[in-house]
């Protein structure tokens, strides 16, 4: 029998709860903190931007959570996901190592993103709300939720940073065609939005620019929400389909990982493949290697400071436990730019902290020369963010071929790269260069983070 390339599950495997690892850590995350009283935050506090349904899921005890039927069917569209034996990039590096890579791109979105987009636009509906607001850098996460919120009847309106605005015109496209009202940020439709052009006309817009005018019509308007793509426990939770289906895929054909990796920005594909594996880790049943790996140019976790700090640029979300370099550091214009984010998920820092997962960052020459080989063996084109999951594996593959272990490693490829094929021509034409990791930039903006007891 020939050992199948593709390994599918039918619809009726599609997970039927999420996971929630918190319950499962031998210590809980630190909690989030109001940036005025330093304590806690609690619901109260979030009801202006979030529906009850996501808080009580921010904060839950239980390990799993049931997926409502109306967002399953959505899953149904796209979900399961494949996974692949990557058979042919083996043979391309000449290694023992069995790659396999579990692939979000099939969904209409092009990526991972939509696994929350469609449950937050659900629960969103559910409250009653019109309408989302949001921002987007390249535009995946736009493009996500501006789906997610057709499905289920709700208006959304975007703000997309003004230099992805003008590079990437097409996210734009899919979004108005999936029914979204998009902006150029810095916009003329908010106050925050007209302070920044007041003072630069001109401004290129950045991701907390954008986060301040979507949360500002969401704060100022009762039927209007805000949403987020990455970072927060819920976001990490809804993704964990990804995971248990892969671990389903891997048991079908007898195969268990040594080694899990993902890409990080916030951190939501990465802990959506590897939590549910971690928690076999965590019950003893199997020892994977769980690796992250960030952009060199954006190291949060391997060069950042774990304590408090803002999410956002302009510093009016709460206080979150994380490894940051610091909410005013801007990271150089990398192609990834789902990864350039100064801070990291508070559950997956925490992770960090206690030993169950480790980071390596890598520089974007070196994910793009992965990515051409993994397009020119596999056939799929990747995102610039999971290039360094890519990366990553073939650098485990050359150390499998060096010392002949038959490693099994898992990768998360989280999203296809059909609208970045600008990043490729940069690379292609020769023109793609590393950036070094300024470390006195990411000095000056960790004087600006709050000092925390
Ligand atoms: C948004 C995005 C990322 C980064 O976000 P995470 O929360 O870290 O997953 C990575 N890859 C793709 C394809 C994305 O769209």
């Amino acid at each position: 029998m020939t050992e199948p390339t593709k390994i599918l599950l039918d619809e009726s495997e599609l997970p039927t709860h999420w996971y929630n690892i918190i319950p499962d850590l031998p210590a809980p995350p630190p909690p989030v903190l109001h940036p005025g009283t330093l304590e806690p935050v609690g619901p109260d506090d979030l009801m202006p931007l979030f529906p009850i349904d996501l808080i009580l899921q921010e904060v839950s005890p239980e390990s799993y959570i049931e997926i409502p039927e109306e967002i399953r069917e959505i899953y149904r569209l796209w979900r399961p996901s494949p996974m692949y034996r990557a058979r042919r990039l083996e043979r391309e590096l000449d290694t023992p190592a069995r790659i396999y890579y579990k692939y979000e791109g099939v969904s209409p979105a092009g990526s991972h993103k939509p696994n929350t987009a469609v449950a937050q636009a659900y629960y969103n509906a559910k409250a009653g709300i019109r309408k989302l607001t949001t921002e987007t850098g390249a535009g995946q996460w736009g493009s996500a939720l501006a789906l997610a919120c057709q499905m289920f009847g709700l208006e959304c309106e975007v703000w997309q940073v003004a230099a992805s605005f003008d590079q990437k015109p097409y996210r734009g496209s899919m979004m108005r065609a999936w029914g979204a009202t998009i902006h150029s940020s810095p916009s003329e439709v908010t106050n925050a939005g007209r302070a920044i052009l007041e003072q630069d006309p001109d401004s290129p817009g950045s991701l907390g620019i954008a986060i301040s005018e979507a949360v500002e019509v969401a704060a100022t308007n009762a039927d209007t929400n805000y949403s987020l793509g990455s970072v927060l426990n819920h976001v990490l939770l809804h993704q964990t389909v990804i995971g248990q289906e892969a671990a389903a895929q891997l048991a079908k054909v007898g195969e268990t990982p040594d080694i899990i990796i993902g890409c990080t920005g916030g951190g939501s594909n990465f802990s959506g493949l590897s939590f549910p594996f971690i928690r076999e880790k965590l019950a003893g049943n199997i020892n994977p290697t769980i690796r992250a790996v960030e952009p060199a140019a954006c190291p949060s976790i391997t060069k950042g400071e774990y304590r408090y700090d803002f999410g956002d640029t302009i510093g009016m979300t709460p206080l979150i436990k994380m490894h940051t370099l610091g909410h005013s550091f801007v990271p150089d214009p990398i192609h990834a730019g789902g990864l350039r984010y100064h801070g990291m998920s508070p559950l997956v820092s925490h992770l960090c902290e206690l030993g169950l997962m480790e980071a390596v960052a890598i520089g974007q020459v070196e994910c793009f020369e992965a990515a051409i080989r993994f397009a020119r063996s596999e056939g799929i084109i990747p995102a610039p963010e999971p290039t360094h999951a890519i990366a990553a594996a073939m650098r485990e593959a050359d150390l499998c071929r060096e010392s002949g272990e038959e490693k099994v490693v898992l990768i998360a490829l989280c999203g296809h790269g059909h609208f970045d094929m600008g990043a490729y021509d940069t690379f292609l034409a020769g023109e793609l260069s590393d950036y070094e990791f300024p470390a006195e930039a990411m000095g000056e903006a960790l004087e600006k983070v709050p000092v925390v007891g």
